[in-house]
């Protein structure tokens, strides 16, 4: 459109896979445990992936799988020009799916404080601030905001406020979405440090519920807004680019003991929302007139940046653990259906 490459995408919807090493492998140190796990659950075949749950085979084919030995580096590689183009005015949307402990958070925030070890987040903003900065020689000058949520049960709280109970936004959304929240912080970021800085007083407000609230972090979806408003001094041309980065609520079913109270309740409004955002993708993708962005908060929340010119991307997270082999088919079926 402008200054960068224009992305060639199959349809605006991109899905990739990625599986996790075994957790212990740096005890077990080498091919011979992963000999061991890996056939037994996993096949990686470029695109495709097998899984074995129940002696079965169940294949699958995304846009790109990721195996066990993928850096974060190889990862963002794949996703950086569509995170580029939130600089050309693109509303891009990078959402992590998967159960709890698949490395949904490690894909999108991974370890900040080790260089090979970032995640998506801290590799994407580096980049946006990196090219804004190269842009500068050509015109282009660039105001940016960044917002943190969370959504926990369908309520929405604002992750970088300073009040210790922030209260529940879901009734502001419309604001939100228009971009002037009068109760939701926004705050005016002009380099890589200042959003680190907010990314962990964000996670910092998050770990602070999850104390109080049954590991809430793993039953809520983390939102990160990040909004670009580039002027061209010499042509006047103006461009209004959004990057939201989600980390998904764990997707596991309830099992089958029988949870009740509020962990039926938190599991039921988990299962609401991650089903209207596959239902929402998939309309999306299959071009459909009505597409029911309104069945939950989140799908909701990001209307204004799923569908139409907006480009969306799915990282489905898998557990490479046999004893996980269930949950990782619902997944690869779950993500299968948005692709
Ligand atoms: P989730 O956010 O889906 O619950 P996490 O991202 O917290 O899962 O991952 C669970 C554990 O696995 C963490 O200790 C994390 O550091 C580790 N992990 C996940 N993915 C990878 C990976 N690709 N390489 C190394 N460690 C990983
Ligand atoms: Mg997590």
């Amino acid at each position: 459109k402008l200054h960068n490459t224009i992305l060639e995408l199959k349809g605006n919807i991109r899905v990739f896979c990625r599986v996790r090493p075994m957790l212990n492998d740096q005890e077990h140190n080498g091919s011979e445990a992963n000999h061991v796990s890996y056939p037994a659950a996993t096949e990686f075949l470029g695109r495709g992936i097998d899984l074995m749950h129940k002696e079965k085979k169940h294949s699958f084919t995304f846009d790109k799988v990721f195996d066990h030995e993928a850096s974060q580096e190889s990862v963002f590689v794949e996703i950086s020009q569509l995170v580029q183009s939130a600089l050309d005015g693109y509303k891009v949307c990078i959402f992590a799916y998967g159960q709890t402990g698949s490395g949904k958070t490690y894909t999108m925030m991974g370890r900040p404080e080790e260089p090979e070890m970032k995640g998506l987040i801290p590799r994407s903003v580096e980049q946006i601030f990196e090219v804004s900065q190269t842009l500068l020689s050509q015109g282009w000058k660039y105001k940016m905001q960044a917002l943190m949520l969370e959504i926990y049960n369908e309520t929405v709280r604002d992750l970088l406020t300073s009040k210790s109970n922030s209260r529940d936004l879901g009734k502001q959304l419309d604001s939100i979405r228009n971009g002037n929240p009068s109760d939701l912080t926004v705050v005016d970021v002009r380099s890589i440090g200042e959003v680190s800085y907010l990314l962990t007083q964000a996670a910092q407000s998050r770990s602070v519920g999850k104390t109080q609230m049954n590991e809430q972090s793993s039953r809520s979806h983390f939102v990160f807004i990040l909004r670009l408003y580039g002027v061209n001094e010499g042509t006047d041309q103006q461009v209004q680019g959004v990057l939201n980065l989600i980390d998904l609520a764990g997707s596991e079913r309830l099992d089958k003991s029988g949870a009740t109270g509020e962990r039926l309740k938190e599991t039921q409004h988990i299962n609401k929302s991650l089903l209207s955002l596959s239902e929402v993708i998939s309309s999306i993708a299959k071009k459909d007139d009505h597409i029911p962005f309104r069945n939950s908060k989140l799908t909701y929340l990001l209307e204004p940046c799923l569908g139409g010119e907006s480009k969306t991307m799915m990282v489905v997270n898998i557990s490479p653990e046999e004893s996980s082999s269930g949950e990782s088919k619902c997944s690869l079926q779950f993500a299968s259906k948005v692709n």
